[in-house]
């Protein structure tokens, strides 16, 4: 019998749904800590960092007698493989069903092996309703290559066939569907399939926007579009490889309370390398600039800043974090200037991630086989907890309870937060992963092989 852990989801996600449906396997059984012991095999599939600790945290009171691991995250398998039997790296499509049949595969991960390769499926429309909205992944990596993005070092850029997503969308008996990807708006049917969605009075809920397809009347018209900005200069932009001017900015909110659109969202990076607070300052003089865009009193635009982590196989996988700035009280701060007096109405919200989880983040990312003594010496010493009711399926999120000072000392026998925060040399755990030359990791896997 095989089931699967939700590791912080109410439902079976995407990702673990696609490779159960295109294996032709049942829907698997969702396994808790009490009834994995019945389960011949747990799926389980590992996309955000935290979910990394969870499964960490589970396996300890659950002890499956057999896990397979997939996910995003198995871009560093060598964490993984201490903790399950075997994990697929890369895209999942169909290796469950070849793996259970006893096919030796190069995209399989075990303990110790020196090697794997990154696996990039052939890419399909495959719908998958969750809640009442209808899935479908239409692009796969993306074309462009943002210096702190993972998606575009580690996936090779495709589009499902624009047939099968208009089968999809004419087949959706939901009255809601995402048709999602890093950038979906590069799919060249992308206008098609929102035209379709809008004659069957399908509401099309995922709203990633590009500001340089917007401005050429490419991108697509959301009710609430959502466009990475990223840095809060121009010149953190450009240094990433998102070169948006500070008019193209104004430009994207003119064009909007033109159209009539009531609100955008931008999304930040705090902490990328190299700001300052003069990057603070120009962002804070453009939003002001466009408090007094005609138009400007009937907009909201909510602003939703990150805190930058450093991705494996990008060219800024070797960087620091600077963990002894809280960037949340620094948002704090600059919330108030931004809100003060502006005629548009802006809601700052807040996703970022106190100081000790970041530190949490970057062990879940650099750390290699060390990674289970870590995550059970710093649970001993009651350094994070779990939240949530994960057996009834309500949500679970890890909070860092402990102190900076006290993670770096618990990480001690492993060189304390610099370690894992600081800026890197040498070998990282995922160079045995070959990427087929893209992402800058393959540097030193080809230079060992
Ligand atoms: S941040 Fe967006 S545009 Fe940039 S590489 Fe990643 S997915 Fe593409």
């Amino acid at each position: 019998m095989i089931g699967y852990l939700p590791l912080g989801r109410d439902e079976i996600e995407y990702g673990l749904n696609l490779c159960i449906q295109t294996s032709g396997m049942e829907r698997p059984l969702r396994a808790t800590k009490k009834t994995a012991k019945h389960f011949d095999t747990i799926l389980a599939s590992v996309f955000w960092w935290e979910q990394l600790w969870m499964l960490h945290n589970w396996i300890g009171d659950a002890r499956p007698r057999r896990l397979l691991v997939g996910g995003f995250n198995s871009f560093n398998p060598v964490p993984l493989a201490e903790m399950a039997e075997a994990v697929f790296v890369g895209d999942g499509e169909g290796m469950l069903a070849r793996f259970i049949a006893g096919d030796e595969m190069p995209w399989v991960y075990r303990k110790g092996a020196a090697s794997v390769r990154w696996r990039d499926a052939e890419m399909h429309a495959v719908p998958n309703v969750t809640g009442s909205v209808m899935r479908c992944e239409v692009v796969r990596g993306c074309p462009y290559r943002c210096a702190f993005c993972s998606v575009s070092h580690l996936k090779t850029y495709r589009r499902a066939p624009a047939a099968e997503v208009m089968a999809a969308i004419h087949g959706c008996g939901q009255k809601r569907a995402s048709l999602f990807g890093p950038e979906p708006g590069t799919h060249p049917q992308n206008g098609v399939f929102s035209e379709a969605c809008a004659a069957r009075g399908i509401n099309r809920i995922d709203s990633d926007a590009r500001v340089d397809l917007f401005l050429r009347g490419k991108g697509q018209q959301f009710r609430r579009p959502r466009f990475g900005i990223e840095g809060f200069s121009e010149r953190l932009r450009a240094s990433c490889g998102k070169k948006i001017s500070n008019e193209d900015l104004l430009n994207v909110i003119r064009s909007l309370i033109s159209n009539g659109q009531k609100a955008a969202i931008f999304m930040l990076i705090f902490d990328l390398p190299g700001e300052t607070e003069a990057d603070y300052t120009e962002f804070c003089d453009v939003i002001s600039q466009m408090g007094d865009i005609p138009g400007a009193k009937e907009f909201t635009l909510f602003l939703q800043p990150v805190a930058f982590m450093p991705s494996p196989f990008t060219p800024w996988e070797r960087e620091a974090i600077r963990v002894d700035i809280n960037f949340r009280d620094v948002w704090m701060g600059l919330r108030k200037k931004i809100s003060v007096a502006n005629k548009m109405r802006i809601v700052p919200r807040f996703y970022i991630s106190s100081p000790a989880k970041r530190v949490m983040s970057m062990i879940a990312t650099r750390a290699g086989a060390e990674f289970p003594a870590i995550a059970e010496r710093t649970r001993r010493l009651r350094l994070w907890s779990i939240q949530g009711r994960e057996e009834s399926g309500g949500q679970t999120r890890i909070v860092s309870s402990g102190s900076l000072r006290a993670w770096d000392m618990a990480l001690t026998p492993w060189g304390g937060i610099e370690r894992y925060c600081g800026r890197r040399d040498g070998a990282n755990p995922w160079d045995v992963v070959h990427v087929e030359g893209r992402g800058v990791s393959t540097r030193s896997f080809r230079s060992a092989t």
